[in-house]
């Protein structure tokens, strides 16, 4: 079998998209280890995972300092780029504190919250629970009794 410039396309294509090597086989009618073997000399990146997508994002090459955390977490403070700033507890609380994983690129969260924030459908929080039981919020309009 011969490898043509149009099933080669196609072999970086569904490698790309993370098709396993067994089912880019099949679409190729190749077996598995061809289509391995030719991935390998076209020098084709390990298939990224659907959830982690290389991106050209900087901050994702860049190694987030993870010395820093500690088994209570870390606070705002300590959260830097690259960081997953997905919230625990109450913000008036002591024991508040950010994951501090490293985050998914272009994501403000690690994947475990990931998966957790858009599981819910709805949109992530971005920083932390809005109004917290501790919260000087929750002011209600007034009724307007008198004119
Ligand atoms: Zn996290």
């Amino acid at each position: 079998m011969s490898w043509t410039p149009e099933k080669i396309e196609l072999l970086t294509s569904l490698w790309n998209q993370g098709w396993t090597t067994a089912r880019i086989g099949e679409e190729l009618g190749v077996g598995k280890n061809a289509v391995v073997g030719k991935a390998h000399r076209l020098g084709l990146p390990k298939r990224p995972s659907p959830i982690q997508r290389r991106t050209e994002d900087g901050e994702s090459t860049k190694k987030a300092p993870a010395a820093k955390v500690q088994s209570k977490g870390i606070s705002i403070y300590d959260l830097g780029a690259g960081m997953c700033r997905w919230p625990f507890g109450d913000p008036g609380d002591d024991d508040f504190h950010f994951c501090g994983k490293k985050n998914v690129p272009t994501k403000p969260y690690c994947d475990e919250h990931c998966a957790a924030a858009y599981l819910n459908g709805k949109s992530p929080r971005e920083d932390g629970p809005r109004n917290g039981p501790r919260g000087p919020g929750g002011q209600r309009a007034p009724m307007p009794s008198k004119r």
